[in-house]
Order: C-alpha cells, then structure tokens, then sequence
C-alpha cells in the first residue's frame, strides 16, 4: 500500500458485525459519531460514518488484527480471546491503548456434566480438549504439567465432548445457557474476555493528530458507568 492511497483516505476502523458492532455503536455515538447504515442489512461491507474522515469495514472477527497489523485498516475492535491467539503469532505487532468493556464473558474449560473433571486433572495427565482457542488452551494445561492432545475446531465446540471427539472444550462463555442446552459444565475460568482497540503502529505515527480524537473519545465513552 502507499502511503498516498493511506494518506488521503478516511480513517478506517475494522470491526466484525454481531455483538462488536451493536456495542460499539454507543461508544461511538459517545463521540458524536453516528454508522450510516447496518452491516446486518445492506450487507455492506464499507460503511460510512457522520465524520467523513471515519468509515468502517466489517470483517470477521478472527481477522481485525491482520486488518490492522498490515495497516488496511488504522485502528480496529477485538476480543481479547482474538488477539491473544493472534499475539501468539506475533507478538507486539499492534498497540493496545483501550480495553472498551464491551463484548465481555470468559475463557472457560467445559466438560460433558457426568465428566469427572477432578480426577482426570492431575500432574503428568493426558487430556483431549477441542478448541478455537489453542494458544491460551496449550498455555492452562502447560501450567498444570498436564499433556494436552489440542483438536482445533471454528465453531461449535460444544459438539465435541457430546460425540466423542474430546474430553474438555476451551470456549467463551456468558450466561453458561449454550453449555446447559447441551448437558456440559465449566470447570476452570481461563481469563476473562472484553474486547480492545487495536491501532496500527505506523498510523499512530502518520496520523496520529486525526486517530488521537478518536482514540481519547472512546476512552472517555469506555470508561463512563454503563447506561
Ligand atoms: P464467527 O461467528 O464469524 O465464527 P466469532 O464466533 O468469533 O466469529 P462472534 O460470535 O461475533 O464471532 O464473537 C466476536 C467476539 O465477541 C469474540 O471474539 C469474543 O471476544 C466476543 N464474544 C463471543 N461470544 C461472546 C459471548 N457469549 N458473550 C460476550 N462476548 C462474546
Ligand atoms: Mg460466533
């Protein structure tokens, strides 16, 4: 990318569309900023704001921090259970001013209910876990000294314990209602989960008299009590 095709166009914030987009939807209305249309219905996938010098894109969750990391995008929201896999990869590649309180649950071990979680934790123990998440998931078991057979799974993890595939999933939960509809419990909290923003290194530097508004403006809304 040049540095005149990224001079010369808007701020660009790279967000996924879901839970992510509909809260930050108040933290930008905090800063005056209102979206131009809903990614759910016009299926757009670069919006435009009420700062001209703002627009969004809508990518997949997973994917905000190589939007940013390569600068496509300057700044952009994700959880921290994204970034901490994507760290993982790259460690120090995005600067990380604000945890925005949003989007908030935890990283949790669960197990099939009749699982006998206690006895089959224990130093030197071998145990299958399916996840998304395997960066934070090797580095639990590795904690505890126990050998992990790590499946990677996209989605769905709850299936896997049901049908046999693992012992133990490594997921998000927040009101613990998928884990009850299919029979499991959590047995261990991991880390708990909000999402941040992300700033690209080189925009912080090139831009930073247009990004740091923003940057305060969202800090201010963050940090404010929830309605
Ligand atoms: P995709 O659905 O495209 O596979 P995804 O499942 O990662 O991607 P979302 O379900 O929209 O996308 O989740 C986006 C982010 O929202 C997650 O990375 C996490 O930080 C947060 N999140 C996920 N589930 C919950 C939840 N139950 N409660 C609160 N926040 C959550
Ligand atoms: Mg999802």
């Amino acid at each position: 990318m040049t540095d005149i095709q990224t001079a010369s166009r808007p701020l660009t914030l790279a967000l996924s569309k879901g839970r992510i987009f509909e809260e930050t939807l108040p933290l930008l209305a905090a800063a005056g900023i209102e979206v131009s249309e809903n990614p759910e219905k016009s299926r757009k996938l670069i919006i435009g704001t009420s700062d001209p010098n703002l627009r969004l894109i809508i990518v997949r969750a997973s994917d905000v921090p190589t939007y940013v990391q390569y600068g496509a995008a300057d700044l952009g929201i994700a959880g921290k259970d994204v970034l901490n896999e994507h760290q993982a990869q790259d460690p120090g590649g995005l600067y990380q001013p604000i945890d925005l309180n949003i989007a908030r649950c935890k990283l949790c071990v669960a197990v099939r209910a009749d699982f006998d979680y206690t006895a089959a934790v224990y130093q030197g123990a071998r145990l299958r876990v399916a996840t998304k998440y395997t960066q934070a998931a090797r580095e639990h078991f590795a904690a505890k000294g126990m050998y992990v057979d790590l499946i990677k799974l996209y989605g769905s993890m709850e299936l896997a314990p049901l049908v046999g595939l693992a012992d133990a999933i490594v997921d998000l939960v927040s009101t613990g209602g998928t884990l009850r509809a299919n029979n499991l419990v959590a047995v261990e909290d991991i880390m708990p989960i909000s999402s941040r923003l992300v700033v690209n290194r080189a925009s912080l530097k090139t831009r930073g008299a247009a990004l740091q508004p923003l940057l305060d403006a969202f800090e201010r809304a963050s940090a404010a009590p929830a309605p």
